[in-house]
């Protein structure tokens, strides 16, 4: 009995998917298959792009080797999870579920980062218009105590981490949090749509400890047309 109801659930299986092999998407569900390795996400632009307020040398650091890391990190997690599954040995699970979240939030947050920044003049600076000013406004007043709040956030940051500007679904608000390294901090059924990282080593060599000279700078660089588009 048991084999033949696990056969035809198998045939039903096999059967949706071969009628719905066309329109995989209309089911909402099309993983990138399994054990596909991350990988680190070109820079939309060239190192140099965003100064004066991002150097290139910080750039290519903080992309090249820092992001890179968070990239290798998520993968050997991912990997070891995997094995753990095969073997049934879960001894090192609290390890590397940690490692997972650190990793895969400092993938997921730079590969925002990158993208949520342009050349000043050239798609960078400016204020946000349309939409994502009419939500800026009715989140938070007006876009200049959006401004004054997502500052002083990131300014804040105790140690190393992020402010991050987020859509809630609940209630389709946004929000500002801070996140501590790459994923503390935060909360549930949000969506970090912009953020500025405010690690040492996205500032220090150019700045050195004048953080707050740092995020100030930023808003010279920031992509409204991108964090429009994250909104939508
Ligand atoms: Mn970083």
């Amino acid at each position: 009995m048991e084999t033949r109801r696990d056969f035809l659930a198998q045939a039903a299986v096999g059967a949706i998917a071969v009628a719905a092999a066309p329109a995989a998407h209309a089911i909402g569900y099309a993983p990138v298959p399994a054990g596909t390795p991350h990988t680190l996400p070109a820079l939309p632009y060239a190192a140099e792009a965003l100064e004066p307020y991002i150097d290139a040398q910080t750039m290519n650091l903080h992309h090249g080797k820092h992001h890179q890391a968070y990239v290798t990190g998520l993968n050997k997690a991912e990997d070891e999870l995997a094995k753990a599954r095969q073997s049934g040995d879960f001894a090192l699970i609290q390890h590397w579920s940690k490692q997972a979240a650190f990793h895969g939030g400092g993938h997921w947050l730079h590969s925002m980062f990158w993208k949520v920044m342009a050349p000043a003049g050239k798609g960078g600076g400016g204020e946000p218009t349309g939409d994502l000013l009419t939500a800026i406004n009715e989140s938070f007043g007006s876009f200049d105590a959006f401004k004054k709040q997502f500052t002083a956030a990131a300014v804040a940051v105790e140690g190393s981490g992020w402010a991050l500007l987020h859509y809630r679904q609940a209630d389709q608000r946004l929000i500002i949090l801070q996140a501590e390294n790459q994923h503390k901090l935060t909360s549930w059924g949000t969506t970090p749509i912009m953020g500025i990282d405010v690690w040492e080593h996205a500032y220090y060599l150019k700045y050195q400890n004048k953080r707050a000279d740092y995020v100030n700078a930023w808003w010279n660089i920031v992509n409204w047309q991108q964090v429009a588009a994250n909104l939508r």
